[in-house]
């Protein structure tokens, strides 16, 4: 029977639209067992507790209409029907009783949209609440069971103490084509929520819950006295090294300073210029050795040799590299332009490489120069030298013997903030050695490794020429993708260079292309500046703990940091156990910030790197992680601004105003102390 099939099934999924009775009052759901009473018109679904077993076969002999019928236990018969008023009371005197109003949609109401059969089910991943400077905030994330409908809408509902309410719609966020939750940045609101409840467009609705307080853990007050502030503008890699061996001559008891192995390229680039006009026709003519190796200044010319019939020639005399253009017997120059750079390439391979210009294979080669090849570079006050990373290695016991935490900062160049903070971290641990004993206590029982700038390269060429430098100053790039024009594009993204998890092992998040802001290398740990702080971990098994520390944007992140596209297959995740370990350290570490000048890293930015950010092939934290058993973490300093004004979150960027990049130093450092402190924790647990 039709008619009673769709009643069952309605009634299956409607148990939650308690509201959309067709019915209320008298016969709502609410009522209690004897209560329930339906007008002499009125239709509803009731199940009934019967008299026995004869009345429900006399019911089914009169053609009642039998919804379902419930199982019998202990001798209790129920019975679902669809009655009217008047049936209702006929069954109630024959000795039934109506134990449940079984809620139905209004089907007007469905019509209109307004009301739908719940196809979705909601649960809350996230719900937090914090107060920063004096605003409070709310942060959620809420699953969908209705994973694959891109249409689902969610919306939080929000309530506070004394009543007030509102909602945040969240977004759907998709990650290599899988869906992982819904989420909205963090909202303004009047106070702290008391409670949350989500509801979506398929009818969906969460349980309520209380969000919880963010981080929800602070670190130790700091005695009077303490001494912080020891930054007081950006640091380039030259006033970086001066910091370091000022530290060492005022603290000698307490610093080491370690001469990492791999000397990077310096701050130095090949010499190069175009023969000819780029424009039109031109061969792009570079030294093989750096323009610093007496290399600047060399000449390159073409001429036309002034007699017909001659071959193309070329002499390289008093630093003028000359090549005489073929002729035809009627005195017209013929060479092309890859004739040029073939000829260069054969006779001068130690000293020049040549190609024809994108565009000018094959062109006929112009009379041109003579041109000046030069590096380019801008900076006159850096060494054009290869350059020595550094690491200080900080505490009182610095044999091996104490548990090693490290802390490396700008492996991306244009990140200047980031080693003001591990300088400033640094600074903190020796200046209050003395004068303060928590601190002291910490220095006796923790041997930290700190490296300010993992690429100064790099960061020479950010200071000096091209303030987004992200890379390394390598150029890997063959053919046309060497053209000068590209000189700020080349480069090694070192956080992408690690042997774990890397992009030559199939994970996505690093690039092939020498030009991209993400490029690999030309393999696994092929640059000094990655293949340094691999030997500085290596080196000393003591470091179980390390914080990479990146900016910008407010992240505290952990592994896995990387998966393969085909399926999202993320590098292992931790277990339970270590997960919980990894988030209540987080919270410790992210209280820590918070204490400073109030910036809360966001929940949705606490987690795996994989998950709250991006998948990050051949990073460092994993390759420490997975390879060394440490437990490694990242950091994104320079959490979003709040601007009340626009209502909006406001991102600062690698090289903010001083004084922003000032505060970032100073809440990272007493984050990057924190975790000194868990360190020290750990050990003292003994496990
Ligand atoms: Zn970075």
């Amino acid at each position: 029977m039709p008619s009673r099939q769709r009643s069952v099934a309605i009634a299956a999924v409607a148990v939650l639209l308690a509201g959309a009775l067709a019915h209320p009052g008298s016969a709502s759901a609410a009522a209690h067992d004897n209560d329930i009473t339906l007008a002499a018109g009125q239709t509803a679904l009731v199940r009934f507790q019967l008299t026995g077993e004869q009345m429900f076969t006399d019911l089914l002999t009169e053609g009642a209409d039998i919804a379902a019928r419930p199982r019998t236990t202990a001798g209790v018969v129920q019975a679902d029907l669809v009655v009217k008023g008047a049936e209702l009371a006929a069954l109630t005197a024959r000795g039934a009783t109506a134990v449940q109003v079984i809620p139905t949609v209004d089907p007007a109401q469905l019509r209109r949209g307004k009301q739908r059969v719940a196809a979705d089910t909601l649960q809350f991943l996230q719900a937090y609440w914090w107060t920063s400077k004096g605003t409070t905030f709310l942060q959620t994330q809420v699953a969908t069971t209705a994973t694959d409908d891109p249409d689902v809408e969610i919306t939080v509902t929000w309530t506070t103490a004394d009543g007030r309410t509102g909602s945040v719609p969240l977004m759907r966020f998709v990650d290599a084509g899988e869906y992982q939750y819904h989420w909205a940045l963090p909202v303004k609101l009047p106070a702290q929520p008391v409670s949350v409840v989500a509801t979506s467009s398929l009818g969906g609705r969460s349980r309520q819950i209380t969000p919880g307080a963010w981080p929800g853990a602070a670190p130790p007050p700091k005695p009077s006295g303490y001494q912080q502030d020891f930054i007081d503008a950006y640091m380039t890699p030259t006033d970086i090294t001066a910091r370091i061996k000022r530290l060492k001559r005022q603290y000698p008891a307490l610093v080491d300073v370690l001469d990492l192995p791999h000397a990077t390229q310096g701050y130095r680039r090949t010499a190069v210029g175009y023969l000819g006009d780029p424009a039109v026709a031109a061969v792009v003519v570079e030294t093989i050795r750096y323009g610093a190796e007496n290399q600047n200044g060399i000449q390159v010319r073409t001429v036309d040799p002034g007699q017909p019939n001659r071959a193309l020639t070329l002499a390289y005399r008093d630093r003028v590299l000359t090549v005489s253009l073929a002729t035809d017997a009627a005195g017209k120059t013929t060479s092309s332009t890859t004739e040029v750079a073939d000829a260069i390439n054969a006779r001068f391979p130690d000293r020049f490489r040549a190609f024809a210009e994108d565009g000018s294979a094959g062109l006929p080669m112009p009379v041109a120069g003579p041109v000046r090849l030069d590096d380019g570079l801008k900076g006159t006050e850096v060494p054009a030298r290869p350059w020595t990373v550094q690491a200080l290695r900080i505490g009182k016991v610095r044999d091996g013997s104490k548990i090693g935490v490290l802390a490396y900062s700008q492996e991306h160049a244009r990140e200047w903030a980031t080693p003001l903070v591990t300088l400033e971290f640094a600074e903190r641990l020796l200046a209050n050695y003395a004068t303060d004993p928590a601190t002291a206590e910490l220095l006796d029982s923790v041997d930290v490794f700190i490296i300010p700038t993992v690429n100064p390269d790099g960061a020479n060429y950010a200071f000096n020429d091209f303030n987004f430098q992200r890379k390394n100053l390598s150029n890997h790039c063959t053919g046309t993708a060497r053209d000068p024009r590209n000189r700020d594009s080349w480069g090694v993204d070192v956080n992408r260079n690690y042997a774990v998890g890397s992009l030559f092992d199939g994970y996505v998040g690093a690039s092939t292309n020498c030009l991209s802001g993400t490029y690999a290398g030309t393999g696994e740990l092929s640059e000094p500046e990655s293949s340094n702080v691999v030997a500085l971990a290596e080196s000393h098994p003591n470091i179980k703990y390390s914080l990479n520390v990146h900016s910008y944007g407010g992240y505290f992140m952990w592994s896995p940091g990387a998966y393969k596209a085909a399926g999202r297959v993320t590098l292992p995740r931790p277990s339970i156990d270590e997960a919980k370990y990894f988030q209540d350290s987080a919270r410790r570490i992210v209280g820590a910030i918070a204490a400073e000048r109030g910036t809360v890293t966001w929940p949705s930015y606490t987690g795996p790197v994989a998950d709250v950010l991006y998948s990050a092939a051949g990073n460092f934290a994993d390759h420490l992680y997975y390879d060394l058993g440490i437990t490694a973490w990242n950091f994104e300093v320079g959490n979003d601004l709040w601007n009340d004004a626009a209502n909006r979150w406001e991102g600062v960027g690698f090289q903010p105003p001083f004084p922003e990049a000032h505060g970032e130093s100073q809440e990272y450092a007493a984050g990057l102390v924190e975790l000194i402190r868990i360190a020290r924790d750990k050990e003292a647990s003994g496990s």
